[in-house]
């Protein structure tokens, strides 16, 4: 099937439109320039955005892919989760497509989405198998059934307080690097020494495994870093900035991919699929490749454009519930800032 996915959980508007598992089209336009100078997305600047930006970039996505809107099988969206009135945009925007060409609509859970769209790159998708999922505002290990059902996406853990992506993006503010962080301290941190300073390892003591043995913590480590810039600045001593952010992407990879490929082992599932902004970073890629290979796990990541948000994940989502026969989701769908990761497709 010809599939339109729309993206607007964020500052990205994208469109992406899939054949199956082939990708013909990924149109993004980021309002992120717009939102540099606060520091972080701010949301009204973000819908307006996307206001402006929805039309031209279906145009864009139809264009690229050589298919009219006529030749649309269905319409997928991102309903949730995500900022409210930036999925609001998608979602009207989606209901409008899907009800003035006929076609059926599908409203899809962003973060199943950034699991789904591996297999635009990579072929259909190992189930069962264990994703991690590491953006902006999340960081989990599921244990995936089936992607494109509520009940085949079951979460095993999630970080306790900041998200991956989060910790990335307020440790490059605290270096005085540019929004959003992930991307600079990916650079930065090529150039500096992954042992210059030893971050801690959030809830990977032998008492917080107990509890906690896959769920992450990254605010202690965060905080660290602020209280090593601080006492550097006091000192009067320039900021190792490239070591810093090395080390301090090394404690976060180190605990993300140790906590994952004990998930692979303790349900006894051999493909690890990685996805969300995070999944884009270089070192995240080469740690999990490098230890999952002495396992025998197999370890599947998207290209970093993919990772971040688009279009073509939520067409790529919404291809698998049409090709898995799902019953499409009402016009009356609505937006779902806080929806939870186990609500894949909307009723
Ligand atoms: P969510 O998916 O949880 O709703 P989001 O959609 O805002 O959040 P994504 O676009 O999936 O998040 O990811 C954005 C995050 O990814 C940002 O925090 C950004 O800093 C981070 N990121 C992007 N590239 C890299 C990289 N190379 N290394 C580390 N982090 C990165
Ligand atoms: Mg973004
Ligand atoms: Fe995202």
């Amino acid at each position: 099937p010809l599939v339109l996915g729309i993206e607007t959980s964020c500052d990205e508007t994208g469109v992406g439109i899939v054949r199956g598992h082939t990708l013909l089209a990924d149109a993004v336009a980021s309002s992120v320039e717009e939102h540099a100078r606060f520091g972080g997305v701010v949301p009204e600047v973000a819908s307006r955005a996307h206001l402006e930006a929805m039309v031209p970039t279906i145009e864009r996505a139809c264009e690229t892919a050589g298919v009219r809107l006529a030749d649309i099988d269905a319409v997928a969206v991102t309903h949730g989760p995500g900022l409210a009135g930036a999925l609001l945009v998608g979602v009207a925007s989606a209901k409008a497509l899907a009800f003035g060409l006929g076609k059926p609509l599908y409203g899809v859970n962003h973060l199943a989405a950034h699991v789904a769209v591996d297999q635009l790159e990579h072929g259909a998708l190992p189930e069962p198998c264990i994703a991690m999922l590491v953006s902006g505002g999340h960081s989990s290990l599921l244990r995936v059934t089936d992607v494109a059902s509520n009940e085949g996406v079951v979460p095993m853990g999630s970080t306790i307080d900041d998200a991956a992506g989060e910790a990335f993006d307020k440790v490059a503010r605290l270096l005085g690097l540019p929004f959003p962080g992930g991307p600079h301290i990916d650079r930065a941190a090529r150039e500096g020494d992954t042992v210059a300073i030893d971050f801690p390892r959030g809830l990977t003591s032998r008492r917080d495994l107990e509890r906690h043995r896959f769920d992450f913590s990254f605010s202690g480590l965060k905080t660290a870093v602020a209280r090593w810039v601080e006492a550097c600045e006091r000192s009067g001593e320039p900021v190792p900035v490239n070591d810093v952010a090395a080390s301090f992407q090394e404690a976060v990879c180190d605990v993300l991919v140790r906590k994952a490929l004990d998930a692979a082992a303790s349900e006894g599932i051999d493909d690890l699929l990685i996805g969300g902004g995070v999944a884009a970073n270089s070192r995240l890629r080469g740690l999990a490749e490098e230890r999952a290979a002495k396992l025998g796990i197999r370890v599947r990541v998207p290209r970093p454009g993919l990772c971040t948000d688009n279009g073509a994940m939520v067409a790529a989502l919404g291809a698998e519930m049409v090709a898995r026969g799902r019953m499409p989701s009402s016009l009356d769908l609505p937006a779902d800032s806080s929806l939870p990761v186990t609500s894949v497709l909307a009723g």
